[in-house]
């Protein structure tokens, strides 16, 4: 059962009657269609079908077409009406003949191929086999495409044999079997083998924008959008460095340079700051060390860290001490940060692997480590982790 498709005789055809002839896992078959489905790196249409919203069409091998519509009470054999998402459909057709005139202008401007093609909700991709492009490049042939456009090139299509369209030379080869290709030219520009959508005449693309490059497989992948889309893209670009030059305090011109130095001082800051929060744990554990309770004359720290201390500073506190022992905590978001430091004699005070896992039972706590420094985290508080603690070391 085919949806017949009309969208290559009538690509301007916005709404379509249909009756359904099979619904197949929820998705309907119609007799015919003019909605395109999703393949040659376009995606499928979309609009409503009956008020319901037309999700995606796509097709299988048997060249079946799928309208994939939202929860419906469709039966076989009722009539429909197709309206499309103009807009998309639009979008998709200025993309593809855009497409062709860039890969067409790559390739007889500055012989640059193009490997593959994708054209997303918002963005053009082209992949090329060019290793490095300069963006010099870019703009030339941003402004080559723009000229075709304002020159009103017809597009229209050929259906040819294999060998009658292999005489023609085309820039890519053919990659559909059997005859009947079909062709489409954009007239004195380019001319390819292409089962996509395009617009009547270059002059309906509007306007072709370069939006940056990207490497991928060792190739250079430029990034266009095209005709709406493309101001709309511009004009984001446009509101992001107008937002940015009030919170820099800076003219476009000064713009990167006063972002840059409030990057690098800030990286500046934080680094100073780093230092500081060890310098604090350091100092803090310090003045615990010198009031300590001392046994077997080692000095005993029940830490519990404040929160302007990083529990990630006190290994390195706790390192400086020849002979202690550590029992800190840390409270934070109802959960329990524990560490146990056991230095010098003070391991012959406690044997903590052994004493662990009647440690962690009595507050519910995990953890793990080797000697000196133990840790993990619990669902007790502090004054139970301490008292429990406090126990194994009599
Ligand atoms: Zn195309």
């Amino acid at each position: 059962m085919h949806s017949y498709p009309l969208y290559y005789k009538q690509p301007y055809q916005k709404t379509h009657a249909a009756t359904i002839v099979d619904i197949v896992d929820g998705a309907l078959v119609l007799d015919s269609t003019i909605c395109y489905p999703e393949g040659g790196g376009q995606s499928g249409d979309i609009g409503t079908i009956s008020g319901v919203t037309l999700l995606n069409t796509t097709k299988d091998d048997d060249h079946t077409i799928y309208h994939h519509v939202a929860e419906h009470s469709f039966v076989v054999g009722a009539q429909v009406g197709i309206v499309l998402d103009w807009n998309h459909r639009y979008h998709y057709m200025q993309m593809h003949t855009a497409q062709h005139v860039a890969s067409g202008l790559l390739f007889t401007h500055f012989s640059i191929q193009t490997v593959s093609v994708h054209q997303g909700e918002r963005i053009l991709t082209i992949e090329t086999d060019a290793v490095a492009i300069e963006p010099s490049l870019c703009y030339q042939l941003e402004d080559l495409v723009n000229d075709v456009v304002r020159q009103n090139h017809p597009v229209h299509y050929e259906v040819h044999t294999q060998s009658s369209a292999q005489t023609l030379g085309l820039r890519r080869s053919i990659k559909v079997e059997g005859d009947g290709v079909r062709l489409v030219v954009v007239e004195q520009v380019d001319t390819v083998a292409c089962g996509g959508l395009h617009v009547g005449n270059t002059s309906e693309i509007e306007f072709f924008h370069y939006a940056g490059q990207e490497k991928i497989r060792g190739h250079i992948r430029l990034i266009f959008t095209v005709g709406a889309l493309a101001k709309e893209e511009i004009r984001k670009v446009e509101n992001v460095a107008a937002e940015l030059g009030v919170l820099f305090s800076a003219p476009l011109q000064d713009l990167v340079d006063a972002a840059k130095a409030v990057v690098s001082s800030a990286v500046q800051l934080k680094s100073e700051l780093r230092k500081a929060q060890q310098l604090l744990a350091k100092l803090s554990l310090a003045s615990l060390v010198a009031e300590a309770e001392l046994v077997a004359s080692v000095p005993v720290v029940y830490w519990k860290i404040p929160q302007e201390i990083e529990m990630k500073d006190v290994p390195q506190a706790f390192t400086e001490y020849d002979e202690l022992v550590l029992c800190a905590a840390k409270e934070s978001d109802g959960q329990l940060s524990w560490l146990v430091g056991l230095q010098g004699k003070a391991t012959g005070l406690l044997d903590f692997p052994a004493k662990k896992p009647a440690l962690l039972a009595a507050i519910q706590g995990k953890g793990g480590g080797k000697a000196p420094l133990y840790q993990g985290s619990a669902k007790a508080d502090c004054d139970t982790f301490f008292a429990a603690f406090g126990a194994l070391l009599k």
